[in-house]
């Protein structure tokens, strides 16, 4: 649609042979540009030697950038972007969640919840510490723990070998609901809390193409790419930043083009945007397929609608997103999850 926007979808969280993925950096830039991501985040534990190795930049169709996953032991994970320094993983969160802010990056919490799963009991690295604050935001759907925690049977495995689609189930519950209370606590204290997709790629049960179809996250950025690395750099970090961004598991259906926007008078603010409710605005979504559509706030859900838009009028001060669902073998699942509008 021409509202001046372009989606681009990316591919964030992504392991190479720099710390445990099992591919070099050239060949996971392939992948990408074979899987139609147009940008690719790569964070290695604990190094940014591949930044200074020169591997950020453009490789045909993709723009890869290159951050970090600060990775203790026993979770706390966080993903560092834009910056040019490692931070220790000995530190305390709080501590390295504040470097990475000086040296003017984003950082993300990693994986937050790993719902225990008796059968096949994975080493987990939940967030432990919600006591910090200065972080951009967090994933929301982590695809490969959302995967590895769908393998609950022999059956459920070769299930989800065949295809990648079957043990997706989506974000967890409990991170909806976590990032809901951080959203409604954040917002009153004038903050975001930036939703993410990510896929904490290896490269190792799935090849890195077939992987880089599913969760991604989708940014809108005002016109095209530059083609400049600094430049587009600065465009996939700033739209993430300011969570003009909507996550979307495109392996289901090509979430592109996807929208939801607030709307008074002649004003239009996209996801992440934060407009002056008035005397009331117009909360708007548009699908590219049909789909279910559902407008909700933390507290709840205020509105649904199945096609390809929903339109509700609202009056109040708050935080609205959307989700969608798609029919897939007989059951909606979870498709699409828009960052929030902030209405004052
Ligand atoms: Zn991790
Ligand atoms: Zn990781």
């Amino acid at each position: 649609m021409s509202d001046g926007w372009q989606d681009k979808a990316g591919v964030i969280h992504v392991h190479s042979r720099y710390s445990d993925g099992r591919g070099t950096v050239e060949a996971i830039a392939r992948a990408a540009e074979q899987a139609g991501a147009e940008f690719l985040i790569l964070t290695d534990h604990d190094t940014l030697a591949p930044l200074r190795d020169g591997k950020e930049g453009w490789y045909g169709r993709t723009l890869l950038l290159v951050g970090v996953e600060v990775s203790p032991d026993d979770g706390n994970h966080y993903l560092g972007i834009g910056i040019h320094k490692e931070v220790s993983r000995d530190a305390p969160p709080a501590e390295y969640i504040r470097v990475i802010a000086d040296q003017g990056g984003l950082g993300f919490i990693a994986h937050p919840d790993y719902p225990p799963q008796e059968q096949y009991p994975l080493k987990r690295f939940p967030w432990h510490d919600w006591s910090v604050t200065g972080y951009t935001g967090m994933e929301i759907w982590t695809y490969t723990v959302d995967w590895l925690t769908g393998v609950t049977s022999v059956w459920r495995l070769v299930k989800a070998l065949m295809s990648p689609l079957a043990t997706a189930d989506g974000p967890f519950p409990e991170t909806l609901s976590r990032w809901d209370a951080l959203l409604k606590e954040g917002w009153a204290k004038g903050r975001r809390v930036v939703g993410i997709g990510s896929q904490d790629a290896h490269g190792i049960l799935y090849s890195y193409r077939r992987m880089f179809r599913a969760v991604r996250t989708h940014i809108l950025i005002a016109g095209d790419w530059r083609r400049e690395v600094e430049k587009d750099k600065a465009l996939v970090l700033e739209a993430l930043g300011a969570g003009r961004a909507f996550v979307a598991n495109d392996l289901l259906q090509d979430a592109t083009g996807f929208r939801f926007w607030a709307e008074r008078g002649s004003r239009h603010t996209p996801m992440g945007g934060v407009l002056a409710v008035g005397d009331g605005v117009w909360l708007k979504a548009r699908a590219p397929v049909p789909c279910r559509l559902i407008l909700r706030t933390p507290d709840g859900v205020l509105a649904e609608a199945e096609g390809e838009t929903l339109t509700h009028r609202v009056t109040g001060p708050g935080v609205y997103r959307v989700e969608a669902r798609l029919p897939y073998k007989g059951a909606w699942r979870p498709w699409v999850f828009t960052n929030p509008v902030y209405l004052r």
